[in-house]
Parts: structure tokens; C-alpha cells; sequence
């Protein structure tokens, strides 16, 4: 065929497809059509038309004709082996390109491998992609045994556009074929189906839809939707769901319409929204399928469910069963029911509830029911309906009295829970009735509700022997927890066991080591009686039954001691036959076993020994805490005696603390945080009564805050109460209730003042002192080294000696004082005849005394007691009095001595008095000339010599020796000075 003709006729090809593709209404027959038309008289020996598999990822063909039809098999058939042709129909697919291969005999590879692999002879090979929308749908395959096909570009382009338009045809296809089958739903859906504007008017009604609204279906279109909604929905229809569903696009929702005959409907509502090309909303597509029937019957549920729930509370079996009949009744317009329960062996029926029926009745009805040939199983079938009992071949007469016994229908209903039979349902009626499958199915769910209720009262009823268990393991727990002596708590443990494991005898035993021993037993003599046994019983551990308990850690039960081999029978417990045992475990360790006794073969049961092994887990815990309370008391014992000790030593401690408080001269104050005074001592309370205004007076305000400062050491913290000093110390103190409280010491320091400023004064005056007489002796040195005349030389020269032996005496003095304040003088006590020592002064004293013209009298009496003192001591003071009253009397005076005893203070002196006739003493002076340094006018105006040393010195040395000195002086009258001296008694 040359080109032009080729065109032509393919062309014309085109054309009748194209014709035929407007009229068909298959795919498959119109490309079946096409590819015949491609490959009838032309040069083109195959032509098919794939589609996509995924699956097998190739052309899948639909179509194919020509003459080489054979070899497209042969090729899909071998696909395991190469095949060039498959191979460029899939790149087509996914490339969106035509592919066209010339397979040129000149290239002997391409040709060579082509025919050894498909034994093809094609000359072209051409695949042309189905474009629709930018998708590729399928591939157009044509293929030539004649040279110079498919070369030009017309031809190429005509075959692209055939298999572009085949694409069209599939999708077109396609669509009208779902619009058919669309159709076909839409009309025999049972679901309604609308179709309305967005404003809810009805454009599209299906026969469904007529039919639940009760409606010509040609009276639908046109009006509202809402128009078939009660006013409450339509409302809510167009104010929340109409607006709902536009925005999202789609809805869901339960909704109430009214039928034509004004029967309420219950609808579930789907709804979506058809939009238009350019995204508006258009169409609404609403499905609505009645549930109203479900509705009703979901009530009727509900209300079974309620009665469930309210049958749960009711544990008394009589009145659940009747409740549960009665609602059964009601549920299905019944006349009379009963529930038969039966053994665990699904066998018999053991227990029967009957309500306006006879318990006979009902068994009988199911053994004779039972016997129908195929009802043999009624525990296992789902119900039995009778809808008229006359017409079942069951035992005439039965059959006569029930139907006189007002009994026509019947239904038998098996009671299952969890898949294992529980009883059967009897629901009798008087009257013939038809059962239909609504009413099968709530009769089913009703005995659902049925089996749930049993179960609860079944479970119920152990949960109740549990709890009577439960109630008796607390009392007896109580009873255990009443007393922590052990002895006691061994007795209780025993007794009560016996309480809540019913036995012969019980007893306790306690590891000790490798072994275990009975300590304690009881064994029941009466119903009334039970009595102690002496126990003693010691088996080793390794013994069968102790072993496994030990080894489980849980109790074990021996029904029957006879068919037992583990059971050791020992001489005291041959009458055993029935014996259960738990240990007794503290934090997982066993400290005995709790073994429970009975001469009944099988007495024990596995319940038993649940309870045995629950009321163990008690007593051993019973048994912990006395013991516990044991070591405690024992330790408390030990504690108690500790604390006596410690509490005597503390009282110790505290009273001597408190003795040495009460005795230092310091006062010393417990104050609080905020300054109140909680404690003082002895001498903190004179203290206080010293000050005139109390507390306030020591502890002011300022002061307080300078002390807690603790500035005030450093400041020296000096208070003056009553005309005394006072130190003051402060230290914190902590106080109970983690508060701090403050001990406050005040130290009198009055004498210490005096003191330092004694010091301070003595050193003035020593230095005055010995200015005078050294500036003297560096007066007179110098005189006497330039002068010439002997007679001024002599005089200086005394003048000098004087000065030097007044420094001496000064010096002498000094070392006294110093001497006797640092207790440097030894006192030599003796008794000494005063008489004696006054009368060798006396004489001592006499040339000195006339040398100044002074008469000096000496009288003593005799037998004056012998006087204590140290004498060397006693003849210094009365030197110094006696060299006072030479040196301050004027010439003529009169000095008498004389000695006396005296009687002062309860005590007896004996006392030497030197009297002078002088000056004596302004009575301003008698004050201070025993002080140290004090000279009165009498020295001035005699220009006597002294050091104003020698009274103080005789005073102090009078006053170490337990004597005194006294004196009594009037100007112009002289003076008197007496010396007191402790008198041997
Ligand atoms: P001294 O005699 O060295 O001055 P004393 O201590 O012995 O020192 O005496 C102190 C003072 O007491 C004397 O300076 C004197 O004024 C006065 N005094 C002591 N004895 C007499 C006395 N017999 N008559 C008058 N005045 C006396």
C-alpha cells in the first residue's frame, strides 16, 4: 500500500471509531472494534489496547486483533523472557511518549535479538499513549510486517490522536456507566436519598425516600426539606445543622422528620455538599436512613439496661428473680415465666423461680420440650419458639393440662454467661402468638441481662461467705490486736483460729534452728469446752509437709491422712486424718506454722485452708508485734532505769551548780530575750532590793542593748547602786523553746575602785615624799662642798644626817606597808606580859623624853592577862604612838602610859593607852591620820619629823594581829591613843 492510500484508509478508520465511540456503550466492544478495524486489510498485522496493571506492572491488553494475535499471547505468556514489544507499551504508559521502533534487518543486533527472543518478524513496532486530563489511561499498540509503515508523520500523528480519542471514549464510558449504576443505587437504595439546592429545596427524590415519608414520590421535588421537619428540628435544622454542613462540606448528624400520616421518624442524616467547577456549593446530596425501628427497640434496651442497674443493688436471690421475671413479663407481653437454674454439671435443674406459673410446670415444659427430636440441645441453642404449644408432638396429656392451665405460646430461652450454661427462661403466653424476629432477639438480650444478674447474685452470695469470713477475721484480728503479751496474743491466735477455721484441735508451732515446736495447743473437747494440751512436739524441718510450706511459703491441706504418703504419723498425732497448715511468715521469712487438726477424713477443704492461710497472715503478724513489744518493754526497762541515773546525776549536777551560784558574792541574773528576769541568786535578789527602783534600775534599756551589743566589757560596764560599783557581765544563754536568754553578772567593784584610786594616790605622795628630802640632801651637799666655815659645815652635816635618816625612816616605812600588804611579815603570836614591854619602852624611851623636857608617866596595874600578839610587831606600833605623843606635845607636857584590860564586842582585850597633854587633834583631821601620808597641822607646827607612815602602819599591823586602835583628841587638851590586844583567855 503506498503512503497516500495508507493515510487514507486509516483516516477513514479514524473516523468509524470515532462514530463508534459516540454510539457505544461498552469499552471493551468498542476497542475490540477498533483494533479489528485497525488490522482488517491493512498493512498492520497487530493492534491491541492495554491498561495499566499494577499489579503485574504491564500493558494489561483489553483489546487486540490482527493476524499475529497469536504471537501478543505467546509474548504475554513467556513474560519471564524479554520481549522488546512489552517493554515499549510500558514506556508509553509511563513516559506519556509514542514509541516507535523500525527494526532494521540492516542492524543484525537489534533485529537478531528481537526474533531469537520472540520469534517476531515485525518490520515496526509502535506504542501510542491514551492521554486524557494530562493522565495516560492505556496504550495503543500497533504493529507491521510491512517496511515503510509508521514512517511518515501524518500516519504517527493520526495513530496519536485515535489513541487519545480511545481515551476519551474510556472515560466518557466510564462515567455513563457509573451515572447508570448510580442510578440503579439511587433507585433501589433502602436508604432515602435527596438531592436540594443549598437553600434546602428538594430537586431529586429517590423511591426510598417516598416511601419513608410516606409520599407520592412525585410530590417530593419542590418543596422544602424542612417541610417534612417538626418545627424544633426544622429550626435547628436551618440555624446550626444547614450552616454546619455548608462550612464543612459534609455532615452527619440524628435528626426527626414527620411521614405524610404524621408518625415521628427518626432519621440518621449524612450530607454532603456538591460544588460547582469554580468551588461554589451547589447541591446538597442527603442520605437519610430511618432508624426509628432501631430507635425503639434501643429504648426498650435502655429500659433493661436501667432495670439491670437496678437489679444490681438487690442481692437477695428471691426478690432478684422476681424482679427479673416481672420485667421479662412486661418486656415481652408474657403471662407467666420461671427460670430454672441448673448443677454445674449442666444436667438437672436444681433451683426454679416461677412467677404465675407452677415450678413443675416449668421443669416439665423443658424436659418435654427437651425430647423434640433436634431440641435435645436446648442449653446450647439459641431460643425455642413454641407459637402454639397444641401443635407440638410433646406428651398429650401434659399438652392438654398446660393449655388448661392457660398456657398457648411458648418460649424457652437458655441462660448463658461467658459461654457456659447457666439456666433456662420460660416465657409463657396465654394466648397463640406470632415470635417475630424483633421479639426473639429482645427475649435473647433479656436473658443476656438475665445471665449478668446471676452472676452478680452468685457472686454475690461467695462474695458474702467472704465477707461473713472477712467480718470474722477482723473480730478475731481485733481480739488478737486487744493484747500485747505474748502469751496471751499465743492463746488468741489459737482461739481464734478455731473460731474462723472450724477444727478439733489447733496449735502453734515456732522455728527455732533447724527444727520446729509445737508451744502452744488447743484442743476442742465439746462444743462449749476447749482445753489446753501440753504440746512439746519438736519435728525437724526437713519433715515433708514443714518442708514444702517452707519451701512455698503457702499453706497445705491434707484431706485424708490415710491416702496421704507425705503424712508422718507420730505416736500423739495417730488419730489425725484430716489436717491443714499455714506458716507463719514475717517479711517472707516462716516463723512457724499455725496446724489445724480433725478426726474427719476430708474435714479440710481448699477453702479451709485459704481461711487458715489469711487469718495466719494475722497471727503471725499479731505474734510479730508482741514480740516486738517484748524487746520494747525489755529495752524500756533498760531505758527507764538510764533515764533515773542520768536524772539523779543531773539533779546532782544542777544542785551543786545551784550552790555555787547561790554562794559567789557576784549577783548573777537569768534574763529572757525580751528582758524579762527569769532566775536570780542570793545575792542577785539583795541586789535587787538595793536598787531603789527595782529591775529597771540594773537592767535600763540602754544598758541592756550596750550588754547584748557587747560593747559594754570593753566600755566597762559599770553600774552604781546604793553607793556601790558594780561590773556587769553578760554571756547568752540558750532557753528551751530555741529561744536565747541572757546571764547577766554583777561583780562589785567598789573596793577595787578604792583600790586604784589608793594606788594611784600613794604613788603621788611617796614620789612627794621623797622629792623633799632628796632635793634637801642636794641642797646641803652642795652648801657643804663650798663652804669654808666648820661651824655652817657641822650644821649642814646634821642638817644632812637628819634629812638622810628621815629618807631611811621614809624607806623604812614603805618597805612596812609593802611588806605587810604583800603578806611578806610573818606574825609570830604569843602570849606576852604587856607589863614587861611597856616597862623596857619605858625605860628606852625616858633619856629622850627628858631631852625634851617631857615628863613621862608610867602606871600599870598589876596582874593584867597575858596578851596575843607578836611582840617585835606590838613594839613598833607602840613606838610609833609613843615617838607621835614625845613629838607633838611642847616641852613641860605630860605623857602617861598605862596599861588596863577591857571588855568589847563579847570580847576581852588588854589595852595599853598613851595620853599626851599636846595640841591633840582637830577634830577634821581625826578622820584621816590613819591614812597613809597624812600629816596633821601638829606636824606642821612642831615641825616634828615623820613620814605621816606610822598609824597607818600601826593600824594594819593591829589589825592583822586581831587587834584595834582607837583615839580620842580635843585641841588644846591633848590626846589619847589606845591600843586593843586580844587577851588570853
Ligand atoms: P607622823 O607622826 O610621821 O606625821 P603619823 O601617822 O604618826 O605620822 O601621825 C599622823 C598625824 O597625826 C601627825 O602628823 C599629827 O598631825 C597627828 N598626831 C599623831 N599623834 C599625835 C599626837 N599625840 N598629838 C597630836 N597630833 C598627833
Amino acid at each position: 500500500m503506498n503512503n497516500e492510500a495508507l493515510l487514507y484508509k486509516l483516516l477513514r478508520i479514524t473516523n468509524q471509531i470515532n462514530q463508534l465511540i459516540a454510539r457505544s456503550t461498552s469499552t471493551s466492544e468498542l476497542f475490540l472494534k477498533a483494533c479489528q478495524l485497525l488490522t482488517e486489510g491493512s498493512d498492520y498485522s497487530l493492534a491491541w489496547i492495554g491498561l495499566w496493571d499494577e499489579i503485574q506492572t504491564q500493558a494489561q491488553p483489553i483489546a487486540k486483533a490482527g493476524s499475529k494475535v497469536g504471537f501478543l499471547d505467546e509474548i504475554l505468556l513467556n513474560k519471564k523472557n524479554y520481549s522488546l514489544e512489552l517493554e515499549s507499551s510500558i514506556t508509553a504508559l509511563q513516559s506519556g511518549k509514542a514509541v516507535i521502533h523500525h527494526h532494521d534487518r540492516k542492524n543484525p543486533v537489534n533485529f537478531l535479538r528481537l526474533h531469537t527472543t520472540t520469534n517476531s518478524d515485525f518490520f515496526v513496532t509502535a506504542s501510542f499513549p491514551m492521554h486524557h486530563a494530562g493522565q495516560v489511561l492505556g496504550v495503543l499498540n500497533v504493529y507491521s510486517q510491512q517496511p515503510g509503515t509508521l514512517t511518515q508523520a501524518d500516519e504517527v500523528s493520526l495513530f496519536q490522536q485515535l489513541a487519545d480519542d480511545l481515551a476519551f471514549a474510556l472515560i466518557s464510558l466510564e462515567a455513563r456507566r457509573q451515572q447508570a449504576s448510580l442510578n440503579i443505587a439511587t433507585e433501589t437504595m433502602r436508604d432515602g436519598l435527596l438531592i436540594t439546592n443549598t437553600h434546602g429545596n428538594i430537586v431529586y427524590a429517590n423511591p426510598a425516600m417516598g416511601e419513608m415519608l410516606n409520599f407520592e414520590l412525585s410530590e417530593i421535588p419542590g418543596r422544602s426539606l424542612f417541610s417534612f421537619m417538626p418545627p424544633e428540628q426544622s429550626d435547628r435544622f436551618v440555624e446550626q445543622q444547614l450552616p454546619a454542613l455548608l462550612d464543612a462540606g459534609q455532615f452527619k448528624s440524628e435528626i426527626e422528620l414527620l411521614s405524610n400520616d404524621g408518625r415521628p421518624l427518626f432519621v440518621e442524616m449524612t450530607a454532603a455538599v456538591v460544588y460547582s467547577n469554580n468551588g461554589e456549593p451547589v447541591n446538597l446530596v442527603v442520605n437519610l436512613r430511618d432508624t426509628t425501628h432501631r430507635k425503639l427497640f434501643e429504648h426498650r434496651l435502655l429500659a433493661l439496661n436501667r432495670l439491670t442497674t437496678e437489679l444490681a443493688q438487690i442481692y437477695n436471690p428471691k426478690e432478684l428473680f422476681s424482679m427479673i421475671l416481672h420485667a421479662c413479663e412486661e418486656l415481652l407481653q408474657a403471662d407467666a415465666s420461671a427460670v430454672g437454674i441448673v448443677d454445674s454439671t449442666v444436667e438437672n435443674i436444681i433451683e426454679i423461680h416461677a412467677h404465675k406459673v407452677s415450678d413443675d410446670y416449668h421443669r416439665q415444659i423443658v424436659e418435654e420440650f427437651s425430647r423434640l427430636p433436634g431440641k435435645e440441645n436446648l442449653l446450647y441453642s439459641p431460643i425455642l419458639c413454641s407459637e402454639d404449644i397444641a401443635r407440638e408432638s410433646i406428651d398429650a396429656d401434659f399438652k392438654s393440662r398446660l393449655i388448661a392451665a392457660g398456657i398457648r405460646s411458648i418460649m424457652l430461652l437458655p441462660i448463658h454467661y461467658q459461654g457456659s450454661p447457666l439456666g433456662i427462661l420460660g416465657l409463657y403466653f396465654s394466648t397463640l402468638r406470632h415470635f417475630d424476629e424483633t421479639t426473639q432477639q429482645l427475649g435473647i438480650t433479656a436473658t443476656h441481662t438475665l445471665a449478668i444478674t446471676l452472676q452478680n447474685a452468685r457472686l454475690y452470695q461467695s462474695e458474702h461467705s467472704q465477707r461473713q469470713f472477712a467480718e470474722a477475721i477482723v473480730q478475731a484480728t481485733e481480739v488478737l490486736n486487744s493484747s500485747l503479751d505474748l502469751d496471751q496474743v499465743l492463746d488468741q491466735i489459737l482461739e481464734q483460729t478455731m473460731r474462723v477455721v472450724p477444727c478439733q484441735s489447733v496449735n502453734m508451732m515456732l522455728v527455732e534452728g533447724n527444727q520446729a515446736s509445737v508451744v502452744r495447743q488447743l484442743h476442742r473437747v465439746s462444743d462449749e469446752k476447749i482445753e489446753r494440751v501440753a504440746g512439746g512436739t519438736i519435728l525437724p524441718l526437713t519433715v515433708n509437709t514443714l518442708e514444702k510450706m517452707l519451701k512455698t511459703g503457702g499453706p497445705i491441706l491434707i484431706p485424708d491422712t490415710h491416702q496421704e504418703p507425705d503424712w508422718k504419723t507420730l505416736e500423739t498425732s495417730a488419730w489425725i486424718r484430716s489436717y491443714a497448715s499455714a506458716p507463719l511468715q514475717i517479711r517472707q521469712q516462716v516463723i512457724g506454722f499455725l496446724n489445724v487438726n480433725s478426726d474427719q477424713p476430708n474435714f479440710f477443704s481448699e477453702e479451709t485452708t485459704r481461711r487458715l492461710q489469711a487469718f495466719a497472715s494475722h497471727a503471725a503478724a499479731a505474734l510479730h508485734n508482741a514480740r516486738l513489744y517484748r524487746d520494747l518493754q525489755r529495752y524500756s526497762f533498760d531505758l527507764e532505769d538510764r533515764v533515773q541515773e542520768r536524772t539523779a546525776e543531773l539533779s546532782v549536777a544542777k544542785n551543786r551548780i545551784e550552790a555555787i551560784l547561790e554562794s559567789v558574792p557576784d549577783a548573777v541574773f537569768v534574763l529572757e530575750s525580751n528582758e524579762n528576769l527569769l532566775e536570780s541568786n542570793q545575792a542577785g535578789k539583795y541586789l535587787l532590793e538595793q536598787a531603789e527602783s527595782g529591775p529597771t534600775e540594773l537592767f535600763s534599756h540602754d544598758f541592756m542593748k550596750r550588754l547584748k551589743s557587747g560593747k559594754l566589757p570593753d566600755e566597762k560596764a559599770i553600774v552604781e547602786v546604793n553607793g556601790r560599783i558594780y561590773q556587769a557581765l553578760s554571756s547568752s544563754l540558750p532557753l528551751p523553746d530555741q529561744q536565747s536568754g541572757l546571764v547577766v553578772v554583777f561583780r562589785d567593784v567598789t573596793r577595787f575602785q578604792e583600790l586604784d584610786s589608793m594606788k594611784t594616790q600613794f604613788v603621788s605622795d611617796v614620789s612627794h615624799e621623797l622629792r623633799t628630802p632628796l632635793a634637801n640632801l642636794s641642797l646641803y651637799l652642795d652648801l657643804l662642798s663650798n663652804e669654808g666655815d666648820d661651824l655652817r659645815r657641822e650644821r649642814y652635816q646634821a642638817t644632812l644626817r637628819r634629812e638622810t635618816d628621815r629618807l631611811t625612816q621614809l624607806i623604812e616605812d614603805l618597805l612596812t606597808i609593802s611588806r605587810l600588804e604583800s603578806n611578806r611579815i610573818s606574825f609570830f603570836i604569843k602570849e606576852i606580859d604587856v607589863f614587861e614591854l611597856l616597862k623596857d619602852l619605858v625605860e628606852d624611851r625616858t633619856p629622850m623624853a627628858l631631852q625634851r623636857n617631857l615628863q613621862l608617866e608610867f602606871n600599870p596595874p598589876e596582874n593584867l592577862p597575858q596578851a596575843l600578839v607578836d611582840p617585835r610587831l606590838l613594839t613598833q606600833v607602840i613606838s610609833n604612838i609613843l615617838t607621835n605623843a614625845l613629838n607633838y606635845t611642847q616641852p613641860n607636857g605630860l605623857i602617861k602610859l598605862t596599861a588596863n584590860t577591857a571588855l568589847s564586842d563579847g570580847k576581852q582585850w588588854v589595852t595599853i593607852s598613851v595620853s599626851d597633854s599636846g595640841e591633840g587633834i582637830l577634830p577634821e583631821e581625826l578622820p584621816h591620820i590613819f591614812e597613809r601620808f597624812y600629816r596633821g597641822s601638829a606636824s606642821r607646827k612642831t615641825n616634828a619629823p615623820g613620814t605621816g607612815l606610822g598609824l597607818a602602819i600601826s593600824q594594819e599591823i593591829l589589825g592583822r594581829m586581831g587587834g584595834k586602835i582607837s583615839v580620842v583628841s580635843e585641841p588644846g587638851q591633848g590626846s589619847a591613843f589606845t591600843i586593843w590586844m586580844p587577851a588570853m583567855p
